[in-house]
């Protein structure tokens, strides 16, 4: 049997950057994807908000990666005319009670190396967006927003280009690890490579499961956790995204607009038992509350179903959220095993951080 170099395991935009990376360092890349496509799970159902890195505990992976990950991609953006913009975003505190919780992330802001945030009083806010009601705001200049598809052909393109392969209707169903490698089991077929990336997202905890000779108790328990969004209809009024404060699980319900202008809500939590895109369309009633401590003016019914996507977390509800896990040869004791556990945001704005990173760990292990 021949073997590869390197399978990369998920064709989402993690997948696809620590390809692209391995490509562009010259080594002989297969992506195998379960779906027909790429990118058809988180990478395509988020909120397409490029970080600037405020939220994570210092000297975090998430820390570390977002501040990295948000130059890197501004960069890349640029040079390979993806759309994006630097939008910018407010931060709100609605009451002078909620002042406490704004300092504390413009302290943790700072000591991630976010020197940008400006505060804003109530009217500060007015000024730069009239329809919004705060008591004060941060305003995060470098915060900004993608287009996710753009980025997901851009970094196959060049991942194609420096001779990675892409194999959809390709789900990696099992395999075992062997001295020097892996020996896999994709769509049926039994294929060897000598360095295996397991970028499954929400599906890398049962892919690493399924792999005889990968330590169980290395394996984190997969939790998930939905967040809808429903879109406005007409035109928003405002030009920049909207965040309340973080709330358990996820960073608030917030407004991020398109690349087009167009304006959506979400994504709220709500603790699930598997992967289910399903949207409840009675989760309106919520967002009308919470958006109308901010934008009193709301219309009633101009909320519209959108889409859900579901977070691959690694803890429960009510658990402070866990840090991105990286894990190679040191922490299994697998030769040529790479396992990414708990992507969730800021992975897309993390992407070609974590690809950096995997590609630093892949090297070491040669
Ligand atoms: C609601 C929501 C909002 C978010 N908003 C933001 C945001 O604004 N900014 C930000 O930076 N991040 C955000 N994120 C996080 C970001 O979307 C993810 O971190 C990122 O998309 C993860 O990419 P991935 O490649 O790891 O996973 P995925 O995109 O899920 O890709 C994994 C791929 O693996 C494939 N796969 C699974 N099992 C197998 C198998 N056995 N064999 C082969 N292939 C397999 C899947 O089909 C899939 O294509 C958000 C996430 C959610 C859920």
């Amino acid at each position: 049997m021949d073997t590869l170099d390197c399978v990369v395991i998920g064709a989402g935009v993690v997948g696809l950057a620590i390809a692209r990376q391995l490509a562009m360092a010259g080594r002989e890349v297969m992506i195998c994807e379960a779906e027909a496509q790429p990118g058809q799970h988180t990478s395509s159902r988020n909120s397409e908000v490029i970080h600037a890195g405020l939220y994570y505990p210092t000297d975090s992976l998430k820390a570390r990666l977002c501040l990295q990950g948000r130059d890197l991609l501004y960069r890349y953006c640029a040079e390979r005319h993806i759309p994006h913009q630097r939008i910018g975003k407010l931060l709100l505190a609605h009451s002078a009670a909620d002042l406490p919780r704004l300092q504390d992330i413009a302290r943790r802001a700072a000591a991630n190396g976010v020197d940008d945030l400006q505060w804003l009083d109530a009217a500060g806010v007015r000024a730069l967006e009239p329809a919004l009601s705060a008591h004060a705001a941060l305003l995060s200049p470098s915060t900004g927003i993608v287009d996710s598809h753009a980025l997901l052909q851009a970094l196959l393109a060049d991942a194609e280009a420096h001779g990675a392969q892409l194999a959809c209707h390709s789900p990696v169903s099992g395999g075992r690890t062997l001295p020097q490698g892996l020996l896999l089991e994709i769509a049926g077929m039994p294929i060897q490579a000598r360095l295996v990336i397991n970028a499954a997202g929400l599906w890398a905890a049962s892919v690493a499961t399924n792999i005889a000779g990968v330590p169980r108790e290395t394996i984190p328990a997969a939790h998930y956790a939905r967040g809808v969004y429903f879109s406005l209809s007409g035109r928003s009024p405002f030009s920049r995204l909207i965040y309340p404060l973080p709330e358990a699980g996820g960073l608030g319900c917030h407004l991020t607009l398109d690349l087009a202008g167009q304006a959506r809500f979400g994504p709220d939590v709500e603790w699930i038992d598997g992967v289910d895109y399903r949207q409840d369309p009675a989760r309106a009633a919520a967002f009308y509350h919470s958006i109308r401590r901010w934008w009193p003016q709301l219309a009633d019914d101009a909320l519209q179903p959108a889409y859900a996507g579901v977070r691959p977390k690694l803890v429960g509800p009510g658990m402070a959220d866990a840090d991105f896990v990286i894990q190679g040869p040191a922490e299994h004791g697998v030769a040529g095993l790479i396992n990414l556990y708990g992507i969730e945001s800021p992975g897309l704005t993390s992407c070609l951080a974590l690809a950096e990173a995997v590609t630093a760990l892949a090297n070491q292990h040669r």
